[in-house]
């Protein structure tokens, strides 16, 4: 283990100055990424910043939507009777990540800022471009079987981990960010990037911010024909190899509006926007749900080994959509 100061500032003005005094000073919420990733070399932060002390727990209504404190626990916001009122989905997500007992741990920033867990990535011993940029990449001509099918690029085929942000993506959440600049507000799709060149920078965060909050709109509108998908290796303490939100607004079997985003395909959780416009006003059926699969695949792209998620993706999208919508 490195040798690191440590500090527990109370206010958000504390915890961005110590941030900003430091240039390898790392803010720690609940721990679970970031002192695994200590304990292997991959992060060697020389000051961690706690959080924990900071006010940013509480789950609030908001003109139409929800606030989430950036340090709500993965928890807290799975079990909120507001959010499984109105975003039913983000619950589902929630429930199928991790263990009870990591999600009792884990924070909504942090769930937002955790790193890929691409093998490679987590040995030092092999070149990454994500740990070291300009080394190579492992996984392009290794064992990929958990890498991206969308958006990789010649540097770097990782996948983004999370599930809460395949839900946080399909309901089109905001990012609140501060920083001794004031306050940010960042569309969730613009939060996480693809690698391009520069695989080593995960999303679009600044130096010197600090999450302290999410929000969501539109509350109701998605509270009902919901439906989360996550095939994995294992029932439980499983990251997805492919995920699938489905959030669908219908009159009677009428799509009004739908959503749809993917996890375990590519670096930054995937919406299907083609699809969601293809099913906007069309009726709920197979027939359409087959064709939205079908455009949500346009550009998939297999390594090798991950070859199976260009089958598996379209049929976990039918899937999905077949239970969202109640259609047997
Ligand atoms: C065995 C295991 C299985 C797992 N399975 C899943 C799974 O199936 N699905 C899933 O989605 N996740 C899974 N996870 C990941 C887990 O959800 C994340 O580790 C967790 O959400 C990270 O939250 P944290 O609060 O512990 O972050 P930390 O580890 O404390 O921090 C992570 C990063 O975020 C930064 N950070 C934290 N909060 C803020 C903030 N407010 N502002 C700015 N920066 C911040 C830290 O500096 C750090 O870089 C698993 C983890 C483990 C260990
Ligand atoms: S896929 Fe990305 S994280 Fe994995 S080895 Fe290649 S560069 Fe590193």
């Amino acid at each position: 283990m490195i040798n690191f100061d440590y500090s527990r500032p109370t206010t958000i003005k504390a915890a961005i100055d110590a941030l900003n005094k430091d240039a390898s000073a790392q803010f720690i919420a609940g721990g679970t990424n970031l002192v695994d990733l200590m304990k292997r070399g991959v992060m060697v932060p020389q000051k961690l910043i706690d959080i924990n002390r900071l006010p940013l727990r509480e789950i609030s209504k908001i003109n139409n939507g929800v606030r989430i404190g950036a340090l709500a626990l993965n928890s807290a916001v799975a079990e909120n009777e507001l959010i499984n009122e109105q975003f039913p989905i983000l619950s589902l997500a929630l429930k199928a990540g991790a263990s009870p007992q990591l999600r009792n741990m884990a924070t909504v920033g942090g769930n937002m800022l955790q790193r890929t867990r691409c093998p490679y990535f987590y040995d030092t011993n092999m070149p990454c471009n994500k740990r070291k940029p300009g080394s190579g990449c492992s996984a392009l001509k290794g064992y990929n079987r958990m890498h991206a099918i969308f958006g990789a690029s010649d540097q770097c085929i990782a996948v983004h981990p999370s599930d809460m942000c395949i839900a946080l993506a399909a309901l089109d959440a905001t990012v609140i960010a501060s920083s001794n600049k004031g306050e940010r507000r960042i569309p969730f799709l613009n939060f996480h990037r693809l690698p391009g060149n520069t695989p080593n920078v995960d999303n679009n965060l600044q130096r010197g911010e600090l999450i302290t909050a999410v929000e969501i709109s539109n509350a109701g509108m998605f509270s009902k024909n919901v439906h989360y998908l996550k095939v994995r290796d294992r029932a439980s303490y499983a990251f997805a190899l492919v995920s699938v939100a489905a959030a669908l607004d219908l009159s009677g079997d009428t799509i009004k509006g739908a959503r749809l985003a993917m996890g375990g395909v590519a670096h930054k959780p995937w919406r299907l926007l083609e699809a969601e416009n293809f099913l906007k006003g069309k009726k709920a059926t197979l027939a359409n749900f087959t064709q939205a699969a079908h455009l949500a695949m346009k550009g998939a792209k297999g390594y090798g080994y991950n070859n199976f998620k260009l089958t598996l993706a379209p049929n976990a999208i039918i899937d999905t959509l077949k239970t969202a919508s109640g259609i047997s």
